[in-house]
């Protein structure tokens, strides 16, 4: 085991040169011989995607878009590194990249084709950028610093563009030969997140937001002593403040109640942070960067030992549901792999579903919820009687370990929403030993939300 940290450094902290000044006083004061793994500064990934939807149209588009990104950068890099050598190489580093990218631009104007290849590449840019920056500017302070590129240092990957899985153990090896005998010196390091290189040598992204992951896998490899995310958040809470007033910190949480809290609003974790962690026994602390000596939430493989089963309450209001109503559901083979089939060949994805002998709800994302009923309307022969769509509606999530085996948590829950008033239009109960779902109209949210926080939080 190596007695180092791995850290992650999440977008939301890079974001506005100030920010990021006090970002790498963190670093420069409590970094020493730790791994920074680090997103993409704020808004960057953005705007390379959306980049290559003008680089395909209109050629013109791509200086000025190749200037509002060294425009981003160099803002910063102004702000954070000294005059002089320090920032000149930092300059010419800057320009090197981005000729590497405004190359792969035209080559898209070029062919006119945005292939999952190139869009991996080309959005893997900002966290280049970021790495890039981050270890100049704590170079110039006079401390041993470097940014290693996964695809110099082997963080190898399956090979699945957009939604790629590392290969750990592989990972382990390399990082092993590169990237400890650096730690151990006791240099500071950046790698940036959100991708990885196959086998074969091509890029691969962890899909949106995947650079926890990309700090978990590192942390795995590395065999590390700890994972911190650091954001600029305090952590996991009960309930989001913006809803319920009396939302308080959670200081422990198992890698499940964490994975599930990951699928709502709160985007504290990536939901697929833990998946390299499983094997492994090390603690994921998140860290608010404003307040970094307070403790923050710790996540561990096996959660808080006593205390009560309900952690959170959580709720999603990007949700949309196609009810599909057919006879017999449950004894149709095949039905729901027909249905749940056409949607992803479409590309759309589906959120969860719920099921009964009559109909199956669909939860979508919001957005995917008129061309999902689009698919299903034009599927011949017609699978189903009769499809329906709704979106006034939110989905509320109770989440804690062991909360289905425990005895009156569901009655409690239910009995505190009907003394709110508030009708439960449907609920999944069990599919996960740490969750409990249902669905209020949104007029309905903050009520239910603050009546189900009073009952388990408040002593109400
Ligand atoms: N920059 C990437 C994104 O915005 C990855 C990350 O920030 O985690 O999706
Ligand atoms: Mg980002």
């Amino acid at each position: 085991m190596l007695e180092t940290k791995v850290v992650k450094v999440g977008g939301g902290c890079l974001r506005g040169k100030k920010r990021i000044a006090r970002i790498l006083d963190l670093v420069s004061e409590r970094g020493r011989g730790q791994v920074f793994v680090v997103s993409a500064l704020y808004g960057i990934t953005d705007r390379l995607i959306e980049g290559m939807k003008r680089a395909v149209q209109e050629e013109a588009d791509i200086p000025p878009l190749i200037t509002r990104i060294r425009n981003q950068h160099t803002l910063v890099a102004r702000h954070v590194i000294s005059k002089g050598p320090s920032l000149r190489d930092y300059n010419r580093d800057l320009n090197r990249t981005l000729g590497e990218l405004e190359r792969l631009y035209y080559g898209l104007n070029f062919t006119g084709e945005i292939t999952p290849r190139i869009r991996d590449v080309i959005s893997s840019y900002g966290e280049r950028f970021s790495a890039q920056l981050l270890a100049a500017a704590v170079r110039s302070r006079g401390i041993p610093c470097t940014y290693l590129l996964p695809e110099k240092i082997g963080i190898v990957t399956d090979g699945k563009y957009g939604d790629a899985t590392a290969r750990v153990r592989k990972t382990g090896q390399n990082l092993k030969a590169r990237v400890i005998p650096l730690a151990k010196k006791g240099t500071i390091l950046f790698i940036p997140g959100f991708y990885g290189v196959s086998e074969e040598g091509q890029i691969t992204t962890f899909g949106r937001g995947g650079s926890d992951y990309s700090a978990a896998v590192v942390a795995a490899a590395l065999k590390a002593s700890a994972l911190e995310i650091w954001k600029d958040v305090a952590g996991y809470l009960s309930a989001d403040p913006g809803f319920v007033t009396g939302a308080r910190l959670i200081p422990v949480l198992s890698y499940t109640e964490a994975a599930e809290l990951s699928y709502f609003g709160a985007k504290i974790l990536h939901p697929r942070t833990i998946e390299p962690l499983k094997n492994t026994s090390l603690d994921i602390t998140i860290k608010n960067t404003l307040e970094p000596d307070a403790p923050g939430s710790r996540i561990t493989p096996r959660g808080a030992r006593s205390g009560q089963v309900v952690k959170s309450v959580a709720h999603d209001t990007d949700i949309g549901i196609l009810k599909v109503h057919a006879s017999g559901v449950g004894a149709r083979p095949g039905i729901l792999a027909q249905i749940t089939g056409e949607l992803s060949k479409r590309g759309i994805n589906i959120k969860s579903v719920v099921t009964s002998q009559t109909c199956i709800s669909l939860l979508l994302s919001r957005e995917d919820l008129e061309a999902g009923y689009k698919v299903l309307r034009t599927l011949h022969p017609r699978p189903f009687q009769r499809l329906e769509r709704a979106e006034d509606i939110a989905l509320i999530g109770i989440v804690g370990d062991g909360l289905v085996r425990s005895k009156g948590v569901a009655a409690k829950c239910f009995s505190a929403v009907a003394r709110a008033g508030v009708n439960i239009e449907m609920g999944s109960f069990g599919p996960s030993r740490a969750a409990l779902y249902f669905i209020v109209r949104n007029r309905n949210l903050r009520n239910t939300l603050e009546a189900i926080h009073k009952t388990f939080f408040e002593g109400a």
